[in-house]
């Protein structure tokens, strides 16, 4: 049996003495307030064990990691119909990146980077009556926890100051990949993004994922193929230019944000969260990198 506690307690130990703990995200104003000594862990067993260390129930702004929990409602809604209008296929380019290399023909690399996610809204926002607050008792639901909620002051910095997300959008509705008006598919995007949550919220956000999809409550919010192919696109393209590193440093499907939270799963095994807002340079969080990495090593779990 694996002291799960133990391991968690010697990763803090370790991470916390780093001298360099990355930097913050600053180009969403609002972001840019975080302390930059937070650091929190919290693991979820599928059995239902649960262990945690640090800042595991302070909330933070979760931004990107938000991309697979719409992706997941997205799925739900229209089944394989999604693969018509975004690709499967990692970019290795930073999230904000413009080029056609990631946008084809208007086809998006994957729905994981910002073109792609936004494809991924444009269906919510088609799909669903009242898209935000749909979505969010969607996150309510999958985590049995009311009390997540929007930052608003986080949706509406976002929406000055992000003009690449306009000219994403633009390009797309360009290419008649957006139904929907980019006000108000960027409205909803940037409010998924600011979805603000805990490390323990978030283990019970991405429990479907290892838990061939099925939530906390064992009920199927997608099949478990669907579960199976969310693995996939997060494992290839769940960290920017990144997602190699990852998979070769930790092993896990995973997404981060830059919020720096990291959300990753070992399918019918765990999932776990962690949370250092400093930011390496591809935009991951840095300490929470290296302490997935440590924990995959410690434990001896990954999916290789
Ligand atoms: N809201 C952010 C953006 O679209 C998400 C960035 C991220 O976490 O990767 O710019």
């Amino acid at each position: 049996m694996i002291d799960y506690q133990a391991i968690l307690n010697k990763i803090h130990a370790n991470v916390i003495q780093e001298a360099d703990k990355g930097h913050i995200a600053r180009y969403i104003p609002e972001l840019s307030r975080v302390n930059p000594e937070r650091f929190g862990m919290h693991l979820k067993l599928i059995s239902g064990e649960e262990f945690a260390v640090g800042d595991s129930e302070v909330g933070f702004s979760i931004q990107s990691i938000s991309k697979v929990l719409t992706l997941a409602m997205a799925m739900s809604k229209i089944g394989t119909h999604i693969w018509d209008r975004v690709d499967v296929e990692p970019s290795g380019n930073p999230f904000n990146h413009l080029s056609l290399l990631e946008l084809e023909e208007g086809i998006p690399r994957n729905p994981l980077i910002n073109s792609g996610a936004i494809v991924i809204a444009d269906i919510l926002v088609s799909q669903l009556e009242n898209p935000k607050a749909d979505f969010l008792k969607y996150v309510h639901d999958i985590t049995g926890d009311d009390s997540i909620s929007y930052n608003l002051k986080v949706a509406q910095s976002e929406k000055e100051t992000g003009f690449n997300n306009f000219a994403a959008a633009n390009l797309l509705k360009s290419f008649n990949n957006l139904n929907n008006s980019v006000d108000d598919v960027l409205d909803f995007y940037f409010h998924q993004c600011s979805l603000e949550m805990t490390c323990s919220q978030l283990t019970k956000a991405f429990f479907l994922f290892a838990n061939k999809g099925k939530c906390l409550a064992q009920m199927a919010r997608i099949t478990k193929s669907q579960a199976k192919r969310i693995n996939a696109i997060m494992l290839t393209c769940g960290f920017y230019d990144e997602a190699g590193e990852f998979a070769f440093e930790v092993g896990l499907p995973g997404k981060s944000g830059v919020g720096g939270g990291i959300v990753a799963a070992l399918p019918h095994e765990f999932t776990i969260a962690v949370w250092a807002p400093g930011l390496n340079e591809r935009g991951n969080s840095k300490l929470g990198m290296k302490a997935l990495e440590h924990f995959t090593t410690l434990t001896n779990q990954s999916i290789f």
